[in-house]
């Protein structure tokens, strides 16, 4: 169940306790908990609708959804009501960019987020997205990362914290960043930490098969 707190300064913000789904005015996002199973398995899906998910390799390659989805791709985008895209993850960051007529779905890990797949997503759209949703992921808290990793990418140190001589990186703030800088302010983050929470698959604490299922779609 959601037990977190959204922001309702945004004039579009709406929420609906059911199928674990937030409505944000047209466009419905939702995502779910480890209790829900594993959603790389179909029969685990209990959702009455078909989701359109990419074969996920750790790219920047965005594709529209009409495109064949066995080609490797970590984005989705469509301006098409009714079209459900979705992102499998476990730590990754599914990320949903959107306005009312169009949205993008993202699997960001820090290879997506280095190589620019929020720009690539945000170049898809004709009119700018206007909000940002950011699922549960992996979080400052919990995502050590090596001394030797955040010098080879150059990782500003406002990004990363040092706690007993180890280093955790924050990805949602590298997209944060990413977003205001695209003139992208109005985001919604969870702010549930797939490793330490409980609730979710965390591929760091092991469940190396197992997948959340994040998916949005435009309202007919
Ligand atoms: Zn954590």
């Amino acid at each position: 169940m959601f037990n977190y707190h959204l922001n309702n300064k945004n004039p579009l913000y709406a929420i609906i306790y059911a199928m674990k789904e937030i409505t944000f005015g047209s466009v419905v996002i939702g995502f779910t908990e480890k209790e829900d199973g594993n959603q790389r398995i179909l029969e685990n899906r209990k959702i009455s609708f078909n989701v359109l998910i990419p074969n996920q390799k750790h790219t920047n390659l965005v594709i529209s959804a009409k495109n064949d989805l066995l080609q490797e791709a970590d984005g989705l985008y469509t301006s098409e009501k009714g079209l459900v895209l979705g992102v499998l993850t476990a730590d990754c960051i599914p990320i949903v960019l959107f306005n009312q007529d169009e949205l993008s779905v993202i699997h960001a890990g820090w290879r997506g987020l280095f190589r620019g797949i929020v720009e690539k997503a945000f170049s898809f759209f004709y009119k700018k997205p206007t909000f940002c949703f950011i699922g549960p992921s992996i979080r400052v808290c919990c995502y050590e990362v090596g001394k030797d990793f955040l010098e080879q990418f150059e990782v500003e140190s406002k990004y990363y914290i040092q706690r007993d001589g180890r280093y955790f990186l924050s990805l949602q703030d590298i997209a944060k960043e990413k977003l205001r800088s695209l003139g992208l302010d109005n985001i919604q983050d969870v702010n549930q930490c797939t490793a330490c929470s409980g609730k979710y698959f965390s591929f760091r604490k092991g469940d190396f098969d197992d997948r959340i299922l994040s998916y949005a779609y435009i309202k007919e």
